[in-house]
């Protein structure tokens, strides 16, 4: 039984690679983290070779005692994780990721062709949430469900609550679903609940992006006005790659909704689960209680405050005006430029983020903007200081391509290309292994 190195040189050099480009690079990616050395030895584990079809205590297979005992913990440690009762809230570990996982929900509670209402992709949504275009239907969600998304507020950045309220009445959805991939702020729950009520619909939150700051009581909490929570594992939350689903054990619906949703997750959409992650899970759920995880949700939000105020003393405009979470989105259109470009320049200097659409954009090919999030580098050790920083470098990049733009020398990329590759140059790694 030989090591990778000596059984697969060839993967191993890859990762290899990998590792020092994760190591090098400022990791700005908003949906990115770095998780820890006990998750990944959790995920590395025999853990991976167990079948395990069903639920703890109710398997398809044998020799299941132990993997019972690891997903009962497990959820367990999920209810804790956002203080819930266990006789209010239950949870599935067990989805693949967070677009199953979202899929899964959608099985459960509606009827092929029912309808549903999500942010609109361009706006921040997510493709899971019901993106399809004038010409096609591009997510399997706007395949088999009738999907009519909501929008921002063009002029504000910020959702339109009012819009949603209205389209809601006219269209009657079955299920409203909040949650985005790239909205700065936070979500007004109660309203969203009201606008859910009136129409008779399940109040579904996506939380994927902010589950580690809904952990830690930095954001609002909905899990008070929402039915169903579903979430990611591995941005905010700092996990393996995974997905969650928290359901309310509500005392008119019974055990049906709980059902429904087990019963989507397998057998209706998947086999076995995946039993290394769910080991992970576990491991990184557990963090999610400590003071210091609270701490560092904490620096991951006054981390992007400080980016997104040395963004605007820059002359930077920013969707919405500033961030209440982990991620800015900049408008880079008033310069001229696209987020394509900057993203490419920066990703030539080894700084990692990615070009974004930004309301009102025309192509989502060529968008307007850039995303920029600060879990994975405050994991890194960063704090406020360090990310004025990031924004002076970003600032460079930008610069930079502007004049590429107009054919300037390219010797000013080489320049900033060798500050921020210096060996020097503070990465603080502390959590790479
Ligand atoms: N939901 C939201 C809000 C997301 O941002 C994402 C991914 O970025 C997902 C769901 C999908 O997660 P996955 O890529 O694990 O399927």
């Amino acid at each position: 039984d030989y090591g990778l190195r000596e059984a697969d040189p060839d993967v191993r050099a890859i990762i290899d690679k990998e590792k020092q480009r994760q190591f090098r690079s400022l990791e700005l990616i908003a949906s990115e983290n770095f998780t820890s050395r006990a998750v990944m030895e959790a995920v590395g584990s025999c853990l991976t070779n167990k079948y395990s079809e069903g639920l703890p205590g109710k398997r398809y297979y044998g020799g299941n005692e132990y993997i019972d005992e690891l997903e009962t913990l497990c959820q367990e440690r999920a209810l804790a994780a956002f203080s819930l009762d266990g006789k209010q809230w239950g949870v599935n570990v067990q989805p693949l990721s967070g677009s199953p996982a979202n899929f899964a929900v959608y099985t459960a509670v509606l009827k092929p062709h029912d309808r549903i209402m999500g942010l609109d992709l361009p706006h921040g949504g997510h493709l899971s949430h019901g993106f399809m275009t004038p010409k096609r239907r591009v997510s399997g969600t706007s395949i088999y469900f009738e999907s009519m998304p909501y929008r921002l507020d063009e002029s504000t950045g910020i959702l339109d609550y009012e819009m949603l309220e209205k389209t809601a009445n006219l269209f009657r959805p079955k299920l409203i679903i909040a949650g985005a991939s790239a909205y700065p702020r936070d979500f007004d729950y109660p309203r969203l609940r009201k606008i859910t009520d009136a129409v008779g619909a399940f109040l579904m939150m996506d939380m994927a992006h902010i589950s580690g700051l809904v952990a830690a009581s930095v954001l609002a909490n909905p899990f008070e006005h929402c039915d169903i929570v579903t979430t990611t594992t591995h941005k905010s939350l700092r996990g393996p790659r995974g997905g969650m689903i928290f359901f309310k054990k509500d005392p008119v619906l019974g055990t049906a909704l709980e059902s429904a949703i087990n019963n989507a997750v397998f057998p209706g959409l998947q086999g076995g689960p995946h039993n290394h992650t769910i080991g992970g899970l576990a491991v990184c759920l557990k963090h999610a209680k400590s003071p210091e995880f609270k701490a560092y949700q904490n620096q991951v939000v006054s981390n992007c405050r400080a980016l997104a105020s040395r963004l605007m003393e820059l002359g930077y405009k920013l969707v919405s005006g500033g961030s209440d979470n982990h991620l800015v989105l900049v408008d880079l259109r008033p310069l001229g430029i696209d987020g394509a470009r900057v993203e490419k320049i920066l990703d030539m200097a080894s700084i990692t983020l990615n070009k974004n659409s930004v309301p009102g954009d025309k192509s989502a090919i060529v968008p307007g903007g850039i995303r920029i999030g600060s879990p994975a580098m405050t994991t890194r050790g960063f704090t406020e200081k360090e990310f004025v920083a990031v924004a002076d470098f970003i600032n460079e990049g930008v610069q930079i391509t502007l004049e590429a733009k107009k054919s300037v020398s390219s010797s000013k990329l080489q320049d900033f290309m060798k500050v921020v590759t210096a060996p020097d140059f503070d990465l603080k790694d502390k959590v790479l292994d």
